[in-house]
């Protein structure tokens, strides 16, 4: 199948390593250009000359804060300096500290709403003037199977991601006349270094060891494993792509069966 991808700018944050990378590596792998962000720059250059090796497109990297709006709005004018529009836009985070109620801080809760939310409304408040301009625009937001079924101690991120998720589907409706398309895609357990953190979290969390924890994950997925960063990005690059015309204001869990409700 072709994507229709060749040729179409996309911007992918936090995406110098897990799976904003993968979502990258896929796009570019479609024919895409990229701008990729992550907050360290060398890690960051590392991944895009990787990327633009492996798959002969131009990748532009530039170190940005997602949660800082004035780094926001530095990356997409850089962006739009650089290759004259954005056609895709990706938005990701690294994800926030694990942890009950009693945990959080009034600060945690404001770094949080920043890092997760802000970012997003941000992201989408720069993109979305060009998008609409050209009449053609994807907006992904990559969140996480918490908003269909709250994961135990991750209070931040069920209640941060589900707000991401009244967003995007009010703007789908507000947006979807003018050939843009608002989708979220929502990882569950993925192989990342994130999973790998939160496994320590909950096994310093229960008194048990990181692999027991990891373990009890996989006990809990149909598929019986982890789910591999490309598993997810196939999807990613496909809302992304010409070819998901007709497909909007939805969330797509990428979870190997762990979701067990109906829709
Ligand atoms: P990761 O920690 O492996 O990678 C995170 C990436 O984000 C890195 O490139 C890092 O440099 C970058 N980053 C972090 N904070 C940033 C910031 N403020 N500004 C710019 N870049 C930043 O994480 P991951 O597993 O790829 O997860 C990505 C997102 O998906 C997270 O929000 C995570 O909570 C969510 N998620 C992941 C899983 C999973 O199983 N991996 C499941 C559900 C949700």
């Amino acid at each position: 199948m072709d994507l229709g991808l060749t040729g179409k700018i996309a911007l992918v944050t936090a995406a110098s390593k897990g799976l904003g990378r993968a979502v990258a590596e896929e796009l570019a792998a479609e024919g895409a250009s990229l701008i990729l962000c992550a907050r360290g720059n060398e890690a960051l250059q590392e991944t895009c000359a990787a990327i633009a090796t492996a798959y002969g497109v131009p990748v532009l990297g530039l170190a940005a804060n997602v949660a800082d709006p004035a780094d926001v709005a530095r990356l997409v004018q850089a962006a739009q300096a650089r290759f004259g529009r954005i056609d895709i836009l990706v938005t990701n985070a690294g994800g926030p500290p694990a942890g009950t109620f009693d945990m959080l801080t009034p600060e945690m809760w404001q770094a949080a709403t920043s890092l997760l939310l802000t970012s997003v409304v941000e992201l989408t408040r720069v993109v979305l003037p060009g998008m609409k301009a050209q009449g053609w625009g994807r907006i992904l937001n990559i969140t996480s199977i918490s908003v269909k079924q709250p994961v135990e101690n991750l209070m931040l991120s069920n209640s941060l991601r589900a707000a991401v998720t009244g967003m995007a589907r009010t703007l789908a409706t507000e947006v979807a006349a003018q050939g843009i398309t608002v989708n979220n895609i929502l990882p569950g357990y993925t192989r990342t270094e994130r999973v790998v953190g939160l496994a320590d979290a909950t096994a310093a969390k229960e008194g048990i060891s990181a692999e027991e924890a990891t373990a009890r994950w996989e006990a809990q997925i149909p598929m019986r494993r982890l789910g591999e960063p490309r598993e997810f990005a196939a999807l990613a690059a496909f809302l992304c792509s010409e070819r998901a015309s007709y497909i909007t204001g939805t969330s797509i869990p990428v979870d190997g069966g762990w979701i067990r409700g109906l829709l």
